[in-house]
């Protein structure tokens, strides 16, 4: 019989099903995954043996009988491959590896001296190598890259304008393809960071929800029905530049009174500074850690700086509460360190700002992963692409 291209296909999505399955539900048998897809058993054994043969899949003992003999259990090998995830901070990288299921093999973090984009994309490649050499033996390798950068990144991947950095119009995914293969992604970190923290953190049973990255600036990611929210040029999420006050502090983008002028962690260092009359409070990279640390022995000063930041938070999330009604909203990056000191005034601003059946069912968390949330989501966008064809051989990284 010849096969049609559609049959070809079909066999292809079949496949990917079937892996996504076992991925989600296992360890589970063949006759699990037949029953749960509709599939006839000869199409899943079939499907299963190639997926067993390009080593994604192990079988493992027996599990429970249901009466007669005891079926094999089958489990996703998430140790087929790994990935690297890069997080692209003002003054450093933050890079880590993974498994196939996001487990961390290692980490590691390096100090961008120069912002350059030369200096940056040096120091990035010299990073994938290191811990390319740190993963384990594996049938695929290094399947992929991901990196989140604090800026505009175009549908092509191209790097629009990251002004904390100062770039403008950076190619990154361009400059590595050449040694690392085609499966790099490139996207703004708060998109990254809500995509880590809906797959392996504090978002994981929500289909709906923002993502509030909270550094220098403030950016957001938002998750509607499951799926990414992208924006018709990929550059939606910059709550950032809410306007929260007509007349307030003149904000790096022109605009006057915009949210991070007042709720970012600069914002916070800028009036811990002037508060203390010590403009270090500010420029200190160790600033944050500081004002926490003062904060939690007691100190007057510092506990009103973070009450102030709490309630400004606080009015730009009721803002977004009216507008999306969203399930959930994860606190993330610098500032959910703070979480403890900041939850109280913020919660309390947004209960009574926020429209009462808008705000009934959402919740509120911080960051689950922590300031790991942008690297990890990074990691997983390559991981999506290489299991979405479980024909891969020919996708393979050779960094
Ligand atoms: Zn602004």
């Amino acid at each position: 019989m010849k096969i049609t291209g559609d049959q070809q296909l079909i066999k292809k999505m079949n496949k990917t099903l079937v892996l996504d399955t076992i991925r989600q539900r296992q360890p589970l048998s063949r006759a699990d995954i037949a029953a749960t897809l509709g599939l006839n058993k000869a199409t899943v054994s079939s499907l299963v043996s190639e997926l067993i043969e390009s080593q994604l899949v192990t079988e493992i003992g027996p599990g429970e009988s249901s009466g007669g003999r005891k079926p094999t259990l089958l489990l996703f090998n998430r140790g087929a491959g790994y990935a690297i995830g890069i997080d692209i901070r003002v003054n450093d990288l933050f890079a880590l590896l993974v498994d196939l299921e996001g487990n961390v093999i290692r980490e590691r973090t390096v100090p961008l001296e120069d912002s350059s984009p030369d200096h940056a994309i040096d120091q990035i490649r010299k990073m994938i190598h290191w811990l390319s050499k740190k993963a384990p033996e594996s049938p695929y390798g290094i399947v992929g890259i991901g990196i989140g950068v604090p800026g505009l990144v175009d549908e092509k991947s191209r790097i629009v304008s990251a002004p904390n950095l100062g770039w403008n119009n950076v190619a990154v995914q361009n400059l590595l393809a050449s040694e690392f293969g085609e499966n790099i992604h490139i996207d703004n970190e708060a998109n990254a960071g809500a995509i880590g923290e809906k797959l392996y953190g504090a978002g994981r049973d929500a289909a709906n929800l923002i993502y509030i990255s909270i550094g220098v600036g403030i950016g957001s990611g938002m998750i509607v029905g499951g799926e990414l929210y992208r924006g018709i040029s990929n550059f939606s999420g910059e709550v950032g530049h809410m306007t929260v006050s007509e007349n307030g502090p003149l904000c790096r983008c022109g605009n006057r009174g915009c949210w991070e002028t007042l709720a970012s962690e600069k914002a916070l260092l800028d009036r811990a500074a002037q508060r203390w009359k010590d403009s270090s409070a500010a420029s200190d990279e160790e600033g944050l850690d500081r004002l926490l640390n003062l904060a939690r022995a007691g100190d007057p000063d510092a506990l009103s700086l973070l009450e102030e930041t709490g309630k400004h938070l606080g009015v730009g999330l009721a803002n977004l509460v009216n507008i999306l009604n969203p399930e959930l909203i994860v606190i993330g990056n610098r500032l959910s360190m703070a979480g403890d000191l900041l939850q109280e005034p913020m919660l309390h601003t947004l209960e009574s700002r926020s429209l009462s059946y808008h705000m009934k069912k959402t919740q509120v968390a911080f960051a689950e992963l922590g300031i790991r949330s942008t690297a990890l989501g990074a990691a997983s966008m390559p991981i999506t692409s290489f299991l979405a064809d479980p024909d891969v051989t020919s996708q393979k990284t050779q960094p």
